[in-house]
This record gives structure tokens, sequence and C-alpha cells, in this order.
């Protein structure tokens, strides 16, 4: 194929959410837009694409309340500044969204608690992302697929060039003006999350693309661009153990935790499935189970609770006695009886109701199920294996409110960044559902305002 590249005033890093909001923004003021995604067309749009909705601000979600939410999951490690400004924009955002013609759905059965404070696309991340893509190639964007950012030139906080493959070349771009990373995070690099985690990592599962290793951010950081977050925070949840490593998406999730127990390889629990309603405490999952030997544990379940939880793509192990089930789990079966024996006879009468933290819980085990705890008595029984699912990390770039990424403090001219790659200025731990969009869509925006006001200055 004949290649032709022409430098733009704009050039944007990821085909994501992020950098498609970035792109159609910095186009709508004028600018030359150029966008290198990794993926080849098929595949593009990274996470973006197993997205299912964006939390934002309403008359019935005050900005109040949703930054009240955010500073609970995050524990207070988050930049109030940025945030509030993420949460304001929302209704322009929604509003902006609609003028490209995404369309938006009524929340579905089994995310019927997120209907008041989240958005659900039609058609989910990828209608939504190709919807931006039509968009982007009328509004005369050119998208490089199977393309990379693989250098960066910058000079005292100062974007120069970047370097570009492309099929098999390697060429460089000097004459872009503004430089726009929005790139993903570092999840799908194994070695980078093995410095964080260690030899866990290893068996980590990425519920995304195989495309977000971090090269940009990292040429970022190397380049001098300071730092946010922390290496080992991110969002991560239990999926199954049977999905692909990578892009396994939404459907590799399980459900079933609050609904049984959960052990580890040694057929021991290790934590409260019943904590808290699902929804605040699925994402907690991930992490406790990369603490876990081998990262590996499973849900185990009886037949009461079939048909209570989300299907699941792969079906569960089944099994007429505890002990068929443990060989099946690969467990040892002995212990495996003795844990369910102990908990079973922890558990107190109550009354079971998954809509509310309901009395159902046990006494005197370590750790106690505090909520929806019932017997695990009634054949058949069910597991499911359970491995950490890595959703996005944390660890970006700072940035300010104009996006544009900071070196030792100071805004950079023409360097901006949106989305996962400096969700870390709102999330320095936890995850409330839905902001992950959020991030992408507000600081994309504005990146690509700002990149072509700077390329006007
Ligand atoms: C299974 C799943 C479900 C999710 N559900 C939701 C949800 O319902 N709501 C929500 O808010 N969030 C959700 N998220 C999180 C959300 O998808 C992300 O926060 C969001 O998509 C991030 O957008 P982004 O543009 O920053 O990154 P991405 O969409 O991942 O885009 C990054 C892009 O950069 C490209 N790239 C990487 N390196 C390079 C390079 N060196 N050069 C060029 N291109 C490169 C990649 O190919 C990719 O296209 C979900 C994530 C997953 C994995």
């Amino acid at each position: 194929m004949a290649f032709t590249y022409s430098p733009p005033d704009v050039l944007v890093a990821g085909g994501g959410n992020a950098a498609l909001c970035a792109a159609l923004c910095a186009r709508e003021a004028g600018a030359t837009v150029v966008i290198i995604e990794s993926a080849p067309k098929h595949l593009r749009a990274g996470n973006s694409r197993h997205a299912r909705n964006f939390r934002r601000m309403s008359e019935t979600y005050p900005e109040d309340e949703y930054f009240a939410d955010l500073l609970r999951v995050t524990g207070g490690r988050t930049n109030e500044g940025l945030a509030r400004l993420a949460i304001r924009d929302t209704p322009e955002c929604y509003a902006w969204m609609k003028t490209y013609g995404v369309r938006f759905q009524q929340a579905l059965e089994g995310t019927l608690h997120l209907d008041r404070t989240n958005a659900f696309f039609l058609g989910g991340g990828k209608a939504l992302t190709n919807t931006y893509y039509t968009a982007a190639e009328r509004m005369g964007i050119s998208v490089l697929y199977d393309s990379e950012i693989v250098g960066l030139r910058i000079n005292n906080g100062t974007f120069e060039s970047a370097t570009i493959e492309w099929q098999g070349k390697t060429f460089e771009d000097n004459r872009a003006k503004a430089f726009v990373a929005a790139s993903g995070g570092f999840e799908a690099n194994i070695d980078w999350l093995r410095e964080a985690w260690g030899d866990a990592a290893k068996n980590f599962m990425i519920r995304g693309t195989p495309n977000n290793k971090g090269r940009v951010l990292r040429l970022l950081l190397d380049a001098g661009a300071d730092r946010v977050g922390d290496a080992s925070q991110c969002h991560a949840i239990a999926v199954d153990a049977r999905g692909p490593k990578f892009d396994g998406g939404i459907v590799t999730r399980l459900d079933t935790i609050p609904l049984g127990i959960v052990v580890n390889k040694h057929a021991q629990r290790f934590y409260d499935e019943g904590e808290d309603l699902w929804p605040k405490r699925y994402a907690i999952w991930g992490r406790l189970i990369a603490q876990q030997p081998d990262q590996i544990a499973c849900s185990i379940i009886d037949s009461k609770i079939m048909g209570k939880f989300l299907p699941s793509a792969f079906p569960p192990f089944e099994a007429a006695s505890i002990a068929e089930l443990a060989r099946l789990l690969n467990l040892d079966s002995a212990a495996l009886a003795e844990t369910i024996d102990r908990y079973n006879a922890a558990v107190q009468p109550g009354q079971f109701d998954l809509s509310l933290l309901d009395n159902c819980r046990t006494q005197g085990l370590a750790p106690e199920k505090t909520h929806w705890a019932q017997r695990i008595d009634t054949p058949p029984f069910y597991g499911y294996p359970l491995r950490p699912g890595i959703t996005f990390t944390y660890l970006g770039v700072k940035v300010n409110q104009s996006a544009a990424v900071l070196f030792g403090g100071k805004p950079s001219p023409n360097i901006f960044s949106a989305g996962e790659m400096m969700a870390g200025n709102i999330l320095g731990q936890g995850y409330l559902a839905g902001i992950g969009m959020t991030i992408g869509t507000v600081f994309g925006r504005i990146a690509g305002q700002e990149a072509a006001r700077s390329v006007r200055r």
C-alpha cells in the first residue's frame, strides 16, 4: 500500500475514547489532526470499546454527591480541582456526544443501580467509538492503524518531534506543532506490572486491549514529565480464570462472590464476601486475589443461588458433592469440606435480601461474612475459578486544568494528555463505576481544544 503521511498541526497518540474526543475537538477548532493507533482497524479503540457507560452529573445526581462518592472510593486521594472540573463538564459532554450521533439507552437488568448516575451507550463502547471514527473520517482526520509512537523528542517540556513506526517503517514527524498523549495506561505490560506486583503479575489477566503497554507514558516520564499515582494502584476485579489472557472484556467478570464463599488454593477463606453491596465492592476483588498464593481463588455456591446473578460466560463446575467439586477445582477435598462445615455452622438465621445489607451473617468465624450468608448445603454445588483481572492502571502524568502535562510543575506549551494516562490525577486509588469514560471524554475534549489553541499561538 502506498504510504503518505502529511504532518498535522496536532498529533494524537492512541485510538480510544480520549484520543477520539481530543481529535474531534482539535479539528472542530480548525486544526489538522492525525491519530496514531497501534491496533489494527478491526481492534481499534482500546479499552474504550469494552465500556458501557459514563458517570455524569445531573439534576438528580448533583456535583456534591458525585464528588462525595469519589472522595469515599479514593479515600481522599484525588485532585479536587481536576475532579470537580471533570464532574461539572459531564452535562456538556453528554450534549456534545449526542451532536455526533452517540445514542443512549436505559440501564438493563443487573445494572439498574447505576441508572441515576450513569448514562449507558446504546451498542456499548464499540458503537460509541465507531460513531466517533465515522465523524473523524467525515471531518478529514487521518487515522494510521497498526502504527505506534516509539519515540518523542521533548526539550524542556516542549514537544519537538515524534518517531512513528508504521508497518515496519520508522519515520520522524518534526512538523506537528502539538502532541496529545491519549494512549492508555500500562496494564498490558506485564514487565511493568511486575515492578509493582513482583512475580504475581504473570498470573494477572488483562481485561482490555493488549496494546496499552505504556510506551508513550514511559517516554513522557523519561523526558521529565511529572508523575502522578503509584504503580500498584489500578482497577482490578475478579474474572473467570478460564477467560483469555487479554481482551476478555465485560463477559468474564463474575458476580457470584457475595452469594457464596471464596477460597484460595488452600481452600481457606480470606475476606468478607458480604462486606458491602456488590457494586461498591466488586473492584476490590482483583487486588485481594492478587495477594493470594498463585493468584488463584474459587467462588463456591450451591443450587439455591443459581439464577440470582448475571449469567457467566463459562458454565460453572458442577458436582453432586463437595468432595467432587474440590476435585474439579483442584482443591484439597478435606480442607474444602472443613472450611464449608465451619462456615455453615457459623451462619445465623436471617432474611436473605440481595437488594440491601441484609441480616444474613456468620458469627464466630474469621473472617466473618457480614451479609448474604446462607449455608452451602443444597446440591448440586458449583464453583468458578477466579483470577485478578486488571482493567486499567493509575500511574500517569500530572496535568493541569488545560490538560497540559506538567514538567517540574510547569505546564507544557504543547503537550496534553487525556484518559487512562492521566486518570491517576483523579483516581489515586479505588474506582467509581463509569468515571473512566468521564475522565477520557472531559480531558480528551479539553486536550483537543487546548492543543488547537496552542497551534494558533
Ligand atoms: C472490560 C472493560 C470494561 C469497562 N467498562 C467501563 C465502563 O462501563 N465505564 C467506564 O467509564 N469505563 C469502563 N472501562 C474503563 C474504560 O474503558 C477506560 O477508562 C477508557 O476506555 C480509557 O480510554 P482511553 O482512551 O484513555 O484508553 P483506551 O480506550 O484503552 O485507548 C488507548 C489506545 O492507545 C493505543 N496505544 C497504546 N499505545 C500506543 C502507542 N505507543 N502508540 C499509538 N497508540 C497506542 C491503543 O491501541 C488504544 O487504542 C472499562 C474497561 C474495560 C477493560
